[in-house]
């Protein structure tokens, strides 16, 4: 006999019957490693025997796990088997980067551990991943703002940036009377300056959509820019009609995201690409610890008040920050990463104000594209990593440099002195994913990618 909660099964938010429905958040920056670590992240919940650290799996607690259609029918569907195929091919590539939102449900059967557990039979946890750029959920701080305070602090902002010197030295006149043509050519250098600010590691770039368009691409709700504010600008200004743009934005872009997706997450992971942040240097980094105060501040109770109280929405439980692509770094090193990401997050924390959600802070690679190897050179030992490199197909070991035993010296850089960590090497460590080849002893194909699934959704598993 089937009891109606076996049969009722993939409905959201939360418990129902034996099933238990979970919604995890994957976000990041573009390039902070969102495809490649939901796409490990399914293969290695798929394939178990991988994920020592993640308890459910180890113990046997989970006894299957399978693809299922996801809830959402009008969600584009993470497109994971095209993405395995990429890093799991003759000459393996890495798959194609976020560009959208997308989803994919993963089902685990999980029979639960202990003296209750063995009374109850099994239960059925679905997973549904949602992956969406980090760029739009930088947008949700546009919420409360208006365009006049938008314009200002974006040109305050920008101001001495070589990459905006194109875009400042526009000549605009925003009490003129509106033109069209005038107001693409701007938006479109405007976007230009995005693009080459967030290839220059800053993630203050919004609106985020203007570099991620989709469909939405040369419509009005894309065509404005942020300008100096005129003293009384009239009806069918420039100023006006942007104004008008921003508003329309922040209605018909950023509150369907958070409407659709973002207020319905129970667990959120944001990647961030640290490592490539340390080595450009001390602006970057700070550009990411703001950035991860801005993340904070948007999963906020309280902050999205007004939207919670339109939505719904509930509050996101547990929060992961994980500097990815540690392979880039001997594991003797990675203490240290794991300590400057923890310290950034202590101090994103106190500058956002932050309570509510379990926050933790690791170094990960979801999926290892070197070796290690400790090398000679000048009579020293160095812990170096060997990779395939991208451009050339040729293999090579690389010692990235020291990243510093004090976070604080990367983090508070006036009372330390300003300085770059990581060598010059770091540019050049372009690896390409490694073939997998799993022998016994081999390890893991990943790095802690257990250790970030036990945080994210460990307790749903036991
Ligand atoms: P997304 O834009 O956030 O979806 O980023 P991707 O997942 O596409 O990753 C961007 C790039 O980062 C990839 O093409 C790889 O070059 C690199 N990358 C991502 N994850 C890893 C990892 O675990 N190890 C290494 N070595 N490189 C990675």
């Amino acid at each position: 006999m089937l009891r109606i909660s076996e049969v009722v099964s993939g409905l959201t938010g939360g418990w129902i019957g034996s099933d238990v429905t979970v919604r995890l958040g994957v976000t990041g920056l573009s390039r902070a490693g969102k495809t490649v670590f939901i796409t490990s992240l399914v293969a290695n919940l798929l394939d178990r025997g991988r994920m020592p650290q993640l308890l459910g799996a180890a113990s046997g607690a989970v006894q299957a796990a399978y693809l299922q259609p996801q809830p959402d029918d009008t969600v584009p569907r993470f497109e994971y088997e095209t993405h395995l195929a990429a890093l799991t091919a003759d000459q393996p590539h890495w798959p194609q980067s976020t560009r959208n939102v997308s989803q994919l449900r993963v089902s685990l059967k999980v029979q639960p551990t202990g003296l209750l557990g063995n009374l109850s039979g099994p239960r059925v946890v679905h997973l549904d991943i949602v992956d969406y750029p980090g760029e739009w959920l930088l947008d949700l701080g546009l919420l409360d703002k208006s365009y006049a305070q938008w314009s200002a602090g974006v040109l305050e902002g920008i101001r001495g940036r070589k990459c905006a010197a194109e875009f400042l030295a526009q000549d605009v006149n925003p009490a003129a009377a509106f033109d069209e043509v005038r107001a693409q050519e701007l938006a479109a250098v405007y976007t230009t300056y995005l693009h080459a600010a967030r290839a220059a590691g800053f993630s203050d770039c919004t609106p985020g959509r203007f570099l991620l368009p989709g469909e939405m691409e040369g419509s009005p709700v894309l065509t404005f820019a942020p300008i100096p504010q005129p003293d009384s600008p009239k009806r069918g200004s420039m100023w006006r009609e942007m104004e008008r743009r921003f508003e329309a934005y922040k209605k018909q872009v950023v509150q369907p995201f958070f409407r659709d997706h973002f207020a319905k997450i129970d667990r959120q992971v944001v990647l961030l690409d640290a490592l490539g942040a340390i080595h450009r240097g001390p602006q970057a980094v700070e550009d990411m610890r703001r950035a991860m105060g801005d993340v904070l501040r948007a999963f906020r109770p309280g902050k999205v008040g007004f939207l919670a109280s339109l939505f719904g929405v509930h509050r996101v439980e547990r929060i992961l920050f994980a500097a990815t692509k540690a392979d880039h770094l001997h594991h003797r090193q990675h203490p240290r990463l794991t300590a400057i990401i923890t310290a950034m997050l202590r101090d994103a924390r106190d500058r956002a104000d932050f309570s509510g959600a379990l926050t933790s802070a690791m170094s990960i690679a979801a999926l290892r594209a070197t070796v290690e190897e400790t090398i000679e050179h000048d009579g020293k030992r160095l812990d170096c990593v060997r990779g395939t490199l991208l451009d050339s197909g040729k293999q090579a070991a690389f010692y990235p440099g020291e990243l510093p035993d004090d976070p604080a010296k990367l983090l508070s850089p006036a009372r330390e002195g300003a300085q770059n960590w990581l060598g010059e090497d770091y540019k050049i460590m372009s690896f390409a994913p490694a073939a997998l080849h799993l022998k016994p002893g081999e390890g893991p194909p990943h790095i802690r990618l257990d250790k970030a699934a036990e945080f994210l959704i460990g307790d749903y598993l036991r």
